[in-house]
């Protein structure tokens, strides 16, 4: 278990921070239910998000933030919104890369008397998503002024780690099965990452069921028979979408709950946002962060708080006499503050018909910090893409990259647009933008291609051309690190 902050009074400290729009409302809601349960925590309050970005803090999140994290080591947040016009980046992602809470887990479950198309089924499941890598490391560039480009990057320890996590913590919770959801089928080497290394890991989990589903067949299964999952470990974007998904089964980002785990640092907070049209309202549901706080009581090891909680909430919603506007309608809501006092008064009852699952810390997967380096016996480069930006046709630009590559130790191999290659010309009908990626490959099929025989084939092209980047085409092992082209030999 990570060594937690504990004050002189025998509490362990956690940094609480209210959010934005009905952020400080749902915090209100937990801390009351948490501080009336008998958890022995203590709150230390800071800001993030829209406030800290008025202040003209471009991260919007203040270094007595950053300073009481690292020394609490747990965060309960309300949601925080990135006003238009200040700062580039969200302040949630910026709290999430800082301390590299790498896992994001979001269960969801169904609840008594938030009816649904599914009521009746059980839904029981969660989606474990990796939080840092993918499209969301937020390395975007305009190749050029009309194409743009966002670097997808998976690596071979965040996979290990995410997926470690997602077995860890299906026996942490006596789940039975893991399926991992990709789209390796056509991202064969990101995407394609987590599913080769989930099969590998999976040999140490014998006693979980294992399988892979392609990610929008999830997304299909999902809906017609959410019941046959239980853990699903996806990457960074198909976790965004698909844990929205899961939430609307069970009655909406109001009752989605999620965790944000790390080595150093857990961050817990609903899947939902600020929902500003109803902030100061005192109208909004905040079950979503009551759940979040009870997955940060276990994470602390409070489970006996932690059952006493969720026993609370759910004699509540048994009960069915206080319920929140987005569960019954504005005629027959009660107040946000009406439905956390129905809870704090229902503390000591059991639910009568919802067993609550018995947990066990998380073993956290214990991978070196330092950097990765994932060694190979050979390696090599056999040629490199040179994107171009260009005004010609592909029957232009091709023969004029014959001639620059004559003589040299490198040879056109074809031209692609937008993945589909258009030089030399298969048939394809491609519709061309401006942006070519032209690859290069050695005349020599067995030599190994020298950065100066690269970079004088770059020089010369650059006398006509307009280049925006390279990538070369390694292999490793003897397999090649690169893709082709659709239509490519
Ligand atoms: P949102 O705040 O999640 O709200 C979308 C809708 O979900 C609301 O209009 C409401 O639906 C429903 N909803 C959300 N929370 C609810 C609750 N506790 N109780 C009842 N209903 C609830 O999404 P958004 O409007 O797209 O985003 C608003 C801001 O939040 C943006 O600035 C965004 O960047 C930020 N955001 C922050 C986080 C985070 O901090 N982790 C996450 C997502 C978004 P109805 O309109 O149907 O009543």
């Amino acid at each position: 278990m990570p060594s937690f902050h504990i004050t002189p009074d025998g509490k362990k400290l956690v940094t609480l921070i209210p959010g934005d729009g009905i952020g400080p409302e749902c915090i209100e809601s937990a801390r009351r239910i948490i501080d009336a349960s008998g958890a022995a925590v203590a709150w230390e309050v800071r800001q993030a998000g829209e406030s800290v970005f008025k202040q003209g803090i471009q991260t919007g999140v203040p270094q007595d933030t950053i300073e009481s994290i690292r020394k609490t080591r747990v965060v309960l947040k309300g949601p925080l919104g990135t006003p238009v016009g200040y700062g580039e980046k969200s302040a949630n992602v910026t709290l999430r890369k800082l301390f590299e809470t790498y896992a994001n887990i979001r269960p969801v479950r169904e609840l008594p008397n938030v009816t649904t198309p599914y009521s009746g089924k059980n839904i029981d499941l969660v989606v474990v998503r990796e939080n840092v890598e993918d499209l969301y490391a937020g390395i975007e560039h305009m190749q050029t002024p009309g194409v743009a480009q966002c670097l997808k990057l998976i690596s071979c320890k965040g996979c290990e780690k995410i997926v470690r996590l997602a077995f860890e913590f299906a026996r942490s919770e006596g789940r039975k099965k893991v399926a991992c959801a990709t789209k390796s089928n056509i991202m064969k080497l990101t995407e394609g990452t987590l599913k080769r290394t989930f099969e590998a890991v999976a040999k140490e989990y014998p006693d979980l069921e294992t399988s892979h589903i392609i990610i929008d067949n999830c997304a299909h299964q999902l809906v017609k028979n959410p019941t046959q999952f239980d853990v699903i470990v996806t990457t960074n974007m198909n976790g965004d979408i698909i844990s929205d998904l899961t939430s609307a089964l069970v009655g909406g980002l109001g009752f989605a709950p999620s965790a944000n785990i790390g080595n150093e640092v857990a961050i817990f907070e609903a899947v939902h946002g600020s929902a500003p049209k109803y902030a100061g309202k005192n109208n909004i549901n905040p079950t979503a962060v009551i759940l979040s706080g009870v997955m940060m009581l276990r994470h602390l090891g409070e489970f006996e708080a932690a059952n006493k909680i969720t026993h609370a909430l759910i004699c509540t919603l048994e009960d069915g006499k206080f319920m929140t506007r987005d569960v019954v309608g504005d005629a027959k809501a009660t107040t946000t503050t009406g439905y956390t006092d129905a809870i704090i008064a229902n503390l000591g009852r059991t639910a009568k018909h919802f067993p609550v699952r018995d947990t066990k810390p998380i073993k956290l997967p214990e991978l070196p910090s330092t950097p990765a380096f994932v060694t190979v016996a050979t390696r090599r480069v056999i040629g490199a893409d040179i994107f171009i930006e260009s005004p010609l046709l592909p029957h232009e630009l091709g023969p004029s990259l014959e001639r620059f590559a004559e003589g040299t130790p490198l040879k056109l191999k074809m031209i692609s647009n937008r993945g589909t290659q258009v030089y030399p010309p298969t048939g394809a009908m491609t519709d061309c933008v401006d942006s070519y990626r032209c690859r290069f490959i050695l005349r020599d099929t067995a030599g190994d291609l020298q950065d100066a025989d690269l970079l004088a084939l770059v020089n010369k092209i650059a006398t006509q051309h307009r280049w925006n980047h390279i990538e070369k085409m390694q292999e490793f092992n003897g397999e090649a690190g690169y893709t082709k082209a659709q239509g490519e030999d």
